[in-house]
Order: structure tokens, then sequence, then C-alpha cells
């Protein structure tokens, strides 16, 4: 995980305006660095690591490429100080990896059977109610088909089963008339023989 670096060269403009900001994510990481590992699995305690980390990425990438409020300077500037994970942002641009947790899932070397981690397979192509949680990050999951629908992608009509179409509609009071009197007359009919 690179660490923010603090050079002496001077920060581009705005960054004076982000700066609380960073600050608060280094406070953060801070903390999650010097916290105990009491009652927690060796892999858990450096979760807090890799979400705070991906947060802060995240946060620099959506001010540079979604409310583009920061210069490319500015971005470059962050990259280069460990400010956001470049490797990390560059497969957010991916299709498929927008929402990656972290660059370690997808290292094939990672995982003992040679393929992604288990956070990356789609909720669709898991049994319902298992529960996900990988040893890398402690993701819940990061498949682009996870909540929100990839904008991207066409979207696919709900598939409706014979179990989801819901009552009847209700009869037309014309019809029901209609099937009424028919009934009335066909018991006439049988009454008068
Ligand atoms: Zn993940
Ligand atoms: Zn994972």
């Amino acid at each position: 995980m690179p660490k923010v670096k603090r050079s002496s060269k001077r920060a581009p403009d705005g960054f004076d305006e982000i700066s609380d900001k960073l600050t608060e994510f280094e406070r953060k990481m801070r903390d999650a660095e010097s916290a105990g590992h009491e009652g927690k699995r060796k892999a858990e305690s450096v979760w807090p690591i890799f979400r705070i980390h991906h947060q802060r990425s995240r946060y620099i990438y959506d001010l540079y490429y979604k409310d583009e409020i920061i210069t490319r300077e500015l971005y470059d500037y962050l990259i280069e100080e460990g400010y956001a994970d470049g490797g990390l942002i560059s497969k957010w641009k991916k299709q498929g990896f927008e929402n990656l947790c972290c660059v370690k899932c997808i290292a094939t070397k990672e995982h003992t059977h040679g393929t992604t981690c288990i956070c990356r397979v789609p909720r669709n192509d898991l049994d319902p109610g298992k529960v996900v949680e990988c040893v890398q990050c402690g993701c819940r999951g990061c498949s682009s088909g996870d909540g929100k629908p990839n904008k991207d992608k066409e979207e696919q009509p709900p598939q409706r089963s014979s179990s989801s179409l819901g009552p009847p509609p209700a009869l037309d009071p014309a019809i029901l008339m209609m099937m009424v009197e028919s009934m009335k007359k066909a018991s006439e009919h049988t009454a008068s023989k």
C-alpha cells in the first residue's frame, strides 16, 4: 500500500480546498494502523486500512472524473504523492471493475484457486443468502452487477415468473351481469324441466 509521501514539491492550486478532507483521511488511516489486533483474525485487522485507502482514492477519483472540480495537474500530484492509488483508479475505468475494492482481489497469484476473489463474483451467480467477505480486504462484493445498475449496459426488463403475476384482473361489472343472467337462465331452464 503506497504511503503518502509529503514531498517538498509545492501543491498545485486547489489543494487547499481539499486538504481538510485529506487530513481527515490521514487521521483515520493513522487510527486504523495503530488499532489493536485483539479479538480479530490477522487478516481482519488490515481491512480498515484497505477501506480507508479505497475511500480516499474514490474521493479523489470522483473529484476529477465525476465532479470535475480539480485540475489534471492536481489529480496527478495526488497520485504521485500517494493520496490516491493510481493502479486502483486505472482499474475503475474499465468496464466491470467500476467498484473494485482493491487490486489484490484481481491478482490471481493472491488466490489459492488461481481465480479472482469471491468478492468479484456477481451476486446473481452466488447461492442466495451466502455471506461474501473476502480475506484480502473484507470486501463484501464489488462486482459491477451488484447494487446500482451499470449505466453503460442496456437495462434488462425484469423477468416475470408465473408466481409474480398477482391476482387476476377484476371483472368488468357489465360482463359480470351477463354471466349472472346466463346462469339464471340456465337454472330456470333446468327448473322448468
Ligand atoms: Zn472486492
Ligand atoms: Zn476480495
